[in-house]
């Protein structure tokens, strides 16, 4: 079986996490509280890193949503499939998304999150296709901005497959 082709190895993902985790911890060092909401399933790998380099004190939420299909295309509306268990009324939200494509899942969980009243809401993503983006949405904490490849590894997969790989590698889905 062939592995994935590497694009960001073990190491620099390790040395990014750290760089971000240093700077969240600055910038929330004086809250009381940060609640991280890691979006399932592709952040489950990246939250558990970077919330474990935090120095600050941390709340762990999960939120899963999936994207409506039309046959093979996304139409970029989005859909809540399990919510977080705790209210996040005044409290500071940090998103934690695995990967940034169009956009639209990301601007759909700001928008719901902000609803809810919290004291603020932030951004951290480990990847984005910048050149893919549909709908502008704010990034706070940007790990690695990448090309349009379909990216597997580090908690993303192609259809459940090679999530667990410890980098990030690159597929050719048509293969
Ligand atoms: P967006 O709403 O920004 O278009 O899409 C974000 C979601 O698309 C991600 O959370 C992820 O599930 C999926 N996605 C987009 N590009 C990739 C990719 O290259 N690899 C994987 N595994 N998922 C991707």
């Amino acid at each position: 079986m062939q592995l994935p082709k590497t694009m960001i190895s073990e190491e620099d993902i390790r040395k990014r996490v750290d760089e971000l985790a240093a700077q969240i911890s600055i910038d929330y060092a004086d809250k009381d509280e940060i609640v991280l909401v890691g979006v399932l399933k592709g952040a489950f790998i990246f939250l558990a890193d970077l919330s474990r380099r935090l120095s600050i004190p941390r709340h762990i939420e999960f939120i899963a949503v999936s994207s409506y299909e039309h046959g093979s295309t996304r139409s970029g509306a989005v859909r809540l499939v399990m919510d977080v268990r705790r209210s996040i009324e005044g409290k500071h939200v940090l998103i934690v998304e695995d990967i940034v494509d169009t956009g639209h899942t990301l601007h759909y969980l700001i928008d719901m999150l902000k609803s809810r009243n919290p004291a603020s809401v932030k951004t951290c993503t480990l990847l984005h296709k910048e050149h893919k983006t549909e709908v502008d949405v704010e990034i706070d904490y940007l790990g690695f901005s990448i090309g349009d490849e379909w990216v597997v590894g580090y908690g993303l997969d192609y259809d459940e497959k090679d999530r667990t790989l410890p980098y990030i590698g690159m597929i050719d889905p048509s293969d």
